[in-house]
């Protein structure tokens, strides 16, 4: 009998994060690896944001705070749903945590009981079926095909509902597949959401502010308020305001829930950095102008990468509406052989070729269950995505 508990054996390590630390280590052995496998914004942190953690450092801010947030950031995050959602939250309906990431996995710990199921459309979110596993509940992935832009389509949902059906987890934009849902498709879900009051919706917005062009973003406590009730709304600033090292996310919802979440926080971390906290805040209700300037920067580099990647023999890329990911489809180039003899019969092998062959970290389709897919990242520089493809484009060519 080893030390690790039974129920923690079947836990994979984050698929994102094994792709970089591979590719950390053929940097170490003097590589020149380029990495589209990070799920993080390369631009720092906003300088304003960086001056609000070091005044608070200087203020003396660097004790404990209340487990569910300070109030001046908890009254901040009120004021954004209500300014860009049309949300209205009161303070004992909110969650500070570290990172959207624990406020997703406090929310399951706390609601699921044994043998629940939790819903959730695939491609999805590397982390979400290990989190479900780990709180006890049932994963219940969904087959959602690039023919319905890989959106849970209400039918879908409604075959996937059982009696033992909790939550359905909702994440638009999507990490790996950009894809957003309009007001429309989430009013289409609502209407099957109706007929089950025993599912809960945990909504993923972390993307919210990266979305493209004319589209819009929704979420469906406000599409569908007489749902409210059972709705947990999931956001955060790592993605918006280039903050992911700094652990700030926040959910809103049902006081009885929040209660809860809040109660097993205050019994594992507390609370997130009271530093962060103080940073987040000014994210939250300083000057939004450089959000713009991401967005702009990455819509220009969707489109080079979509371009880039569509030209490649064997790949077959949609151009997605929002977060700074793409998902293209690899089927033309599974069975094919390298150079050195070695089948390609995965999206595993391929990215593998990809890394050790052309110095491309990227993520195969199976970590996000879907195949034969890769998801790229084009949250990195201009040149570097240039770069990658050629090496990609060359390297795909050489399969035979
Ligand atoms: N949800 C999705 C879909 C994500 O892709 C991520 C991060 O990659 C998170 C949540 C977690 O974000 P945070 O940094 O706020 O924990």
């Amino acid at each position: 009998m080893g030390i690790v508990a039974k129920q923690f054996l079947s836990v994979k390590p984050s698929l994102t994060k094994a792709m970089t630390q591979r590719a950390s280590i053929l940097r170490e052995q003097g590589r020149d690896i380029i990495t589209l496998s990070q799920g993080e914004p390369d631009f720092p942190t906003p300088v304003s944001i960086c001056e609000a953690g070091i005044e608070a450092i200087r203020a003396g801010n660097t004790r404990y705070t209340a487990v569910a947030g300070i109030e001046p950031l908890r009254e901040a995050i009120i004021e954004k749903f209500s300014r860009d959602n049309d949300l209205n939250f009161s303070a004992d309906q909110i969650s500070v945590g570290c990172g959207a990431k624990q406020v997703l996995f406090n929310a399951l710990m706390v609601s699921l009981n044994p043998g629940d199921e939790v819903i959730f459309p695939t491609p999805c979110w590397v982390s979400y079926p290990d989190m479900v596993h780990l709180a006890g509940g049932i994963p219940v992935p969904v087959s959602c095909p690039p023919n319905t832009g890989f959106k849970m389509t209400p039918d879908v949902l409604e075959a996937a509902v059982t009696n033992k059906t909790k939550w359905l987890m909702l994440n638009s934009p999507s990490n790996p597949t950009g894809a957003v849902y309009s007001r429309d498709e989430l009013n289409a879900l609502a209407v099957v959401l109706r007929k089950y009051p025993n599912v809960w919706v945990l909504s993923d917005d972390i993307y919210e502010k990266l979305v493209y062009g004319d589209v819009e973003f929704s979420t469906l406590a406000q599409v569908a308020p007489d749902l409210r009730d059972r709705i947990l709304t999931v956001n955060g600033v790592s993605k918006a305001y280039a903050m992911t090292g700094w652990r700030v996310g926040y959910g809103a919802g049902p006081g009885q829930l929040i209660k809860a979440m809040n109660t097993l926080q205050g019994q594992t971390t507390s609370h997130t950095s009271s530093i962060s906290q103080y940073a987040a805040l000014e994210a939250l209700k300083g000057a939004q102008d450089f959000i713009a300037a991401f967005q702009s920067t990455y819509q220009f580099r969707r489109d080079l990468v979509v371009d880039r990647l569509n030209r490649i023999e064997g790949m077959s890329c949609h151009r997605p509406d929002g977060a700074f990911y793409v998902f293209p489809d690899c089927s033309g180039l599974m069975n094919k052989q390298t150079p050195q003899g070695k089948l390609i019969k995965t999206d595993s092998d391929l990215t593998m070729y990809l890394l050790e062959e052309a110095g491309v970290a990227t993520v195969p389709g199976s970590g996000f269950l879907a195949s034969p897919f890769i998801r790229i990242s084009y949250a990195t520089s201009t040149t570097d995505i240039e770069r990658a493809c050629d090496r990609i484009s060359s390297t795909c060519s050489l399969l035979k």
